[in-house]
């Protein structure tokens, strides 16, 4: 007898296309007898049908940090998956976000991450980097986005994208 998939992750998520908050973001846990624990991945619109799906190993999720270069409009593009424990860093635009910020996760291009991050700035951003923000969503500012997740839920989805271990360290 052998076990179903297990829901082990469930959020309604403002879509990256329509912008309305119908994208169904369900992950399963499968036990496969030769590749071993698997993710599966199946976000779906209900509003215009984007769908966003993605397998990968189980054993991927411990705390780590991902990095990404922006160098481009094209970079702009890609798809990011920022999850509810995830701090956001940008050292360039003087950007730390912590988690608790923002209390629900998001997928969105790096492009929409910056806009969300500009409609949220009014506490502790200035015109000066708010310009900054908006040459950086032009493509005009080469910046580093820096993803810490201490659940390993987050996601670039680019080759371009570094992945490291989070290394905990208790703040005295
Ligand atoms: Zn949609």
């Amino acid at each position: 007898m052998s076990e179903g998939p297990k829901v082990i992750f469930e959020e309604t998520l403002l879509c990256p296309v329509c912008k309305s908050k119908t994208f169904k973001a369900i992950d399963y846990l499968y036990d496969t007898p030769h590749a071993g624990k698997l993710i599966l991945s199946n976000w779906y619109c209900e509003n215009c049908g984007y769908r966003f799906r993605d397998i990968k190993p189980y054993e991927g999720r411990e705390p780590k940090v991902i990095e990404m270069r922006i160098e481009n409009e094209n970079d702009l593009r890609t798809i990011i998956y920022r999850s509810a424990f995830a701090k956001i860093t940008i050292p360039e635009l003087g950007i730390e976000i912590e988690p608790a910020g923002m209390s629900q996760g998001y997928i969105s291009t790096i492009e929409g991450v910056l806009e969300i991050i500009l409609d949220k700035v009014g506490d502790f951003c200035d015109k000066e980097c708010e310009n900054k923000i908006r040459l950086a969503m032009e493509g005009k500012i080469k910046f580093t986005l820096v993803l810490e997740d201490e659940l390993g839920l987050s996601f670039i989805k680019s080759e371009k994208a570094t992945v490291k271990p989070l290394i905990l360290t208790n703040s005295d």
